[in-house]
C-alpha cells in the first residue's frame, strides 16, 4: 500500500491567483515565492522550519534563510497570515481576509481554526476605542482537544476536588 504522503498538485487557478497579487504588490512572480505558498497552502498552520524543509524538497538551492524572508514578505503582504500560538513557534497558512480564529490545545498544542461568527474584523465591540480607528480583535481559544478529552476518559478520573 502507498503510504507516502504527497500534497496535491497546486491549483492552477490558484497560482493564477498568487501570481496576480504578486505583481499587484510589486513582486516578481518567481518559482520560490510561489513554492513557499504552494508549501503553506498545502500544510496550513505550518513553522518556518516545517515550510523551508518542504520548500526545499521542490527547489534544492534556496536557502532556509531566503524562506523565511519570502514568508515574511508574503505575511507583509497579506497573502499569508502568522499565527503566534503561546509556546510555540509561529505558524503560517494561505487563509487570510476572513477573520478566522484559533483554538488552541493547552495540553498537547494543537491548533484548530474557528470560523469567526462575525466574520469581519474587528469581531468584538470594545466598550471604549480611545479614539484609535480599529483594525482587528486577536481572539486566540484556549481549551482542552477532543484528543486529548478521549485520553482523559480512558484514564481514571483524576482527584480534582480540593
Ligand atoms: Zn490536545
Ligand atoms: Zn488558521
Ligand atoms: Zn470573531
Amino acid at each position: 500500500m502507498e503510504t507516502t504522503h504527497r500534497p496535491a498538485p497546486a491549483d492552477p487557478g490558484r497560482t493564477a491567483a498568487w501570481s496576480d497579487r504578486l505583481r499587484a504588490a510589486g513582486r516578481r512572480v518567481t518559482r520560490q515565492r510561489l513554492a513557499v505558498l504552494e508549501a503553506v497552502d498545502a500544510h496550513p498552520h505550518s513553522t518556518a522550519e516545517d515550510v523551508a524543509a518542504a520548500v526545499r524538497t521542490a527547489l534544492p538551492t534556496i536557502t532556509v534563510q531566503s524562506v523565511y524572508v519570502v514568508l515574511s514578505d508574503l505575511t507583509a503582504l497579506g497573502m499569508l497570515r502568522k499565527f503566534e500560538p503561546p509556546a510555540s513557534p509561529a505558524l503560517y497558512e494561505t487563509r487570510t481576509d476572513d477573520n478566522h480564529h484559533h483554538a488552541y490545545c493547552v495540553r498537547c498544542g494543537a491548533v484548530t481554526d474557528i470560523d469567526c461568527a462575525v466574520g469581519h474584523a474587528p469581531c468584538l465591540t470594545p466598550v471604549e476605542h480611545h479614539g484609535m480607528h480599529l483594525l482587528s480583535a486577536d481572539v486566540v481559544y484556549h481549551g482542552v482537544c477532543a484528543d486529548c478529552l478521549a485520553a482523559d476518559g480512558a484514564r481514571p478520573a483524576a482527584a480534582s476536588a480540593g
